[in-house]
């Protein structure tokens, strides 16, 4: 059985920095005020020291969030701004071309992070599982997906007897040398020391090697 790449989203697939902009000014040209609502509401909960990936935009949007969505889809798919990365489009492509097993394991508020991927990917013509977590240490997650009795991780019903992670924070491979059968890569510009031994430091995705 091959193994099962589990993606990052955000800054690995895709540049999502500005999109947050993007979603006030659609909010706020769906209903005048809504956009500074949600830009004092976000600045509100920084400031409390909440975490930045758990902005809850349904919060302030409330039954006005599947308008505000459908519009910030639109928007980012008729954009100039090519929001996916190009290796990422590499990867993706030989992923599919493949018939490889791969899941999106994102850290964040479901609905932000649903109306990103499905922006981003959807328009790019990419429909892959994803798998939404509020667990910031994303090995507990997979710790729970792995089946000591099968020995096989089973992420939205993806299942693999091995996994490679893929990202751009070290957040994102914290305790993964604990995990039975998986590697990693992290994308970084800067090579990075300290990392879990089986996670390597990569500076584009072409470097990702796909066993057979
Ligand atoms: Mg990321």
């Amino acid at each position: 059985m091959s193994e099962m790449l589990v993606l990052d989203f955000d800054k690995t697939l895709a540049d999502t920095d500005g999109l947050f902009d993007v979603l006030c000014e659609t909010a706020e040209q769906v209903e005048a005020g809504l956009g500074l609502e949600l830009f004092e509401y976000n600045a509100n909960r920084m400031a409390a020291g909440d975490q930045r990936e758990m902005f809850r935009p349904d919060v302030v949007l409330g039954d006005r969030a599947v308008e505000v969505f459908a519009t910030f889809s639109a928007l980012v798919a008729g954009s100039d701004k090519e929001y996916i990365f190009e290796d990422a489009e590499r990867l993706l492509k030989k992923v599919k071309d493949l018939g490889r097993a791969a899941v999106i394991l994102t850290f964040g508020d479901e609905a932000w992070q649903r109306a990103k991927i499905e922006a981003i990917l959807g328009s790019a013509g990419y429909d892959l599982p994803v798998v939404y977590t509020e667990e910031k240490i994303k090995s507990k997650v997979l710790e729970g997906a792995w089946s000591e009795e099968r020995q096989v991780y089973e992420l939205n019903s993806v299942s693999a007897g091995g996994i490679v992670g893929v990202g751009d924070e070290r957040s994102d491979f914290v305790g993964y040398e604990n995990l039975p059968n998986a590697r990693g890569y992290i994308k970084n510009r800067r090579q990075l020391s300290d990392l879990p031994e089986n996670v390597q430091s990569i500076g584009s995705l072409d470097e990702i090697e796909l066993s057979a």
